[in-house]
């Protein structure tokens, strides 16, 4: 039999690979066989990001919060490479304040680099993916999209607006054998928690106490869903939404 976690051949585009949890699904996806095309707009980080990739990877300028550019390199990836099989919307950010003092440009900026611009890509991939007769989006949501705090509103409603739209496009695209799927990560050392751990106080205890396998995840923790979901072993698998979060959302 095949190996069915094989990505041999295939191309993945995943934005914000240049660190944190996308560069591990993207080193999980490298590990079985595929090429990345790492999208993103810090170039010193892609250096290092493509170094730890190995030979099998390339960086794309991208910025989320601009439709064209979002095209542009969707478009060059598929003409360089002849192909787009996956697609990994990853790039995220967010404002921590109080409903009450958010301006409507913090509420634009996360919601169009949460979700927007994973609207747009999955738009310019889709072309693609139907040429190719297969396709696999993966898209990022949260804990945010289960569950409420005070200091994320755009956050959250981007993150449950992700996996409604995971849920759409997974419906709309079947016929042409594209699953779309997503990712809802709980408490992971990246960056973005950094911050979150230095501006919310309490935050680092809670949720140590709260994760049933006691500890916050890593980026590498993510390499084995994005190759699940990124190959033939998830063809039957689309529009769900799997947490990945050490046990996070089911403690009581
Ligand atoms: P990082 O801060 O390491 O990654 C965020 C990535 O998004 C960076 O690569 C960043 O690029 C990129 N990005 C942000 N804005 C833009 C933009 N305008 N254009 C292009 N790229 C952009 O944090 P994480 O790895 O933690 O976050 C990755 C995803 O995981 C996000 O969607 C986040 O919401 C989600 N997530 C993270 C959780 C966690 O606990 N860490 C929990 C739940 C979800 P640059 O380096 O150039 O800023």
């Amino acid at each position: 039999m095949a190996d069915m976690f094989d990505l041999t051949g295939k191309v993945a585009f995943v934005t914000g690979g240049n660190g944190g949890i996308g560069l591990g699904m993207a080193k999980g996806m490298a590990g079985a066989g595929a090429t990345i095309v790492i999208a993103g707009r810090n170039k010193t980080k892609a250096q290092s990001a493509l170094k730890a990739l190995g030979g099998r990877a390339e960086f794309v300028e991208f910025d989320a919060l601009d439709e064209k550019s979002c095209k542009d390199a969707v478009k060059k990836t598929a003409e360089k490479f002849g192909r787009l099989d996956i697609l990994v919307n990853n790039a995220g950010t967010t404002v921590r304040k109080q409903p009450q003092d958010l301006t409507t440009e913090d509420w634009n900026l996360v919601m169009t680099t949460n979700l927007t611009s994973a609207f747009q890509c999955s738009q310019a991939a889709y072309p693609h993916m139907k040429k190719l007769g297969a396709g696999k989006v993966i898209n990022i949501g949260s804990m945010m999209t289960l569950f409420g705090a005070a200091y994320a509103a755009p956050y959250a409603a981007s993150k449950g607006g992700i996996v409604q739209m995971t849920r759409a496009m997974a419906t709309a695209w079947a016929k042409d054998n594209i699953q779309v799927n997503s990712i809802l990560p709980g408490w992971i050392d990246t960056d973005l928690t950094r911050a979150a751990r230095e501006q919310v106080p309490g935050l680092n205890e809670r949720v140590l106490a709260r994760t049933p396998a006691q500890r916050w995840g890593k980026p590498d923790d993510f390499g084995g869903i994005a190759v699940f979901l990124a190959s033939p072993a998830s063809d039957f698998v689309s529009g769900a939404a799997i947490p990945i979060d050490g046990g996070y959302s089911i403690q009581a």
